[in-house]
């Protein structure tokens, strides 16, 4: 996945500010960060989106969101925050490699844009 820039940053090719890692996820911030806290996680393994997806999958994605529950309480986060993933373009998504944004450090509103 040459071409994919979270892959690139998975593989430490290309620069990112990393606040964690493991064997299967890695989470850095946002380049163009839209709350005081903007992180994103992403699998090691490169999907898609929630779309592509498999069975086999679902203990990995679960092990985003854990991580995303950790680093919002790492951040301070207690009194809110959101995760969330944009899968497909009326979504708004624009990395075609799985992530896990975790929003925080202001309020948000209901329902989203
Ligand atoms: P999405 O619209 O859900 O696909 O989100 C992609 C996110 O990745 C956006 O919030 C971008 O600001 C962010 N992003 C894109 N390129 C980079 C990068 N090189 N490093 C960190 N964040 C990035
Ligand atoms: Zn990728």
């Amino acid at each position: 996945m040459e071409n994919c820039m979270f892959c690139r940053i998975v593989e430490r090719q290309a620069p990112a500010q990393v606040v964690y890692e493991d064997e299967s996820v890695v989470a850095f911030k946002d380049l163009h960060p839209q709350a005081p806290v903007h992180l994103l996680v992403v699998p090691r393994k490169h999907l898609e989106s929630l779309t592509q997806a498999k069975a086999e999958d679902e203990p990995l994605i679960g092990h985003l969101f854990g991580v995303a529950a950790r680093l919002a309480r790492e951040n301070k986060l207690e009194k809110g925050y959101r995760t969330l993933i944009n899968n497909g373009p009326w979504a708004g998504q624009s990395v075609y490699h799985l992530h896990v944004h975790i929003l925080g450090g202001r309020v948000f509103h209901w329902p989203p844009g």
